[in-house]
């Protein structure tokens, strides 16, 4: 029996122990999707293997896909991310679109797109300026309100989800189960139909199309409110609940470090 190898660049979105001295490993490729493997003997100290394969690493793997486990032979490092070593708020925010990926992610299922907005993403938020809570809380929203986009959610928030005619301020309701606007006119001629349409505040929706759609490093130029925040913070929570798979019982602001820690149920291996 003979296998081949394969040779791909690689980010590690988490590792944990592994039987007695090996550590498994999930990591993004551009090319196969999200792979998982299992790294010998990582968990003895000074193991070369452990030390390239940190969190946020971009490294090149070389691995053998077996029957019943994925194997890493090689691997050299590409790219450290040197403040997501260090700054913690930053490392927090950065482990958060890991977590995020890796729930949402697939093995086998290449997204080449998706592994490129991961990059621009650590490359963005490895740099040293601080951050208030309330940036991380946007510019994490912004994170997944690209991913809902990337994985076919996107948004609806310039025409009404029935009518389709342009929305105006002041004369709309956000739908969070089917992700967007709906006039006021289509909510006092259907009530049936959109009861569960909420009143949002206009700058909450703004947010959502900034966080959305403008470049990263203009997220954090936009003044923010606390106040709209919320607001904003709950429309992007709705999204995540009804649409990203999984089962999302915390919002997503809170849901991040405990579980990234936690050692995740063990699949097949
Ligand atoms: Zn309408």
């Amino acid at each position: 029996m003979s296998w081949s190898s394969v040779k791909t660049e690689a980010v590690i979105l988490s590792s944990h122990p592994w039987r007695e001295a090996d550590r498994r490993y999930r990591a993004l490729t551009a090319s196969h999707g999200k792979i998982e493997f299992i790294g010998r003997g990582a968990q003895k100290e000074k193991a070369k293997l452990a030390s390239t394969l940190e969190p946020f690493a971009i490294v090149n793997v070389e691995y053998i896909k077996g029957r019943r486990s994925t194997t890493v032979i090689a691997t050299d490092s590409h790219h450290r991310f040197r403040v997501l070593d260090t700054n913690l708020e930053r490392r927090l925010l950065a482990e958060s679109i890991l977590f995020f990926l890796n729930r949402v992610t697939d093995e086998d299922e290449a997204d080449s797109a998706l592994y490129q907005m991961l990059i621009d993403w650590l490359l963005f938020l490895d740099d040293d300026k601080p951050l208030s809570s309330l940036r991380s809380s946007f510019l994490l929203g912004g994170f997944l309100l690209r991913l809902l986009s990337r994985l076919g959610y996107k948004v609806e928030l310039r025409h009404c989800l029935d009518c389709k005619q342009d929305i105006f301020p002041l004369a709309f309701r956000w739908h969070a189960r089917q992700g967007g606007l709906v006039c006021s006119d289509c909510v006092m001629a259907k009530p049936e139909e959109w009861f569960a349409a909420k009143l949002v505040s206009e700058e909450a929706i703004k947010l959502i199309r900034f966080a959305r759609d403008e470049r990263l490093v203009d997220l954090l130029r936009l003044p923010l409110s606390s106040e709209h925040l919320a607001v904003f913070a709950n429309i992007v929570n709705d999204l995540v609940v009804h649409h990203l798979p999984g089962n999302w019982d915390r919002p997503f602001w809170t849901a991040i470090l405990a579980e990234f820690e936690l050692e995740e149920p063990l699949g097949m291996m």
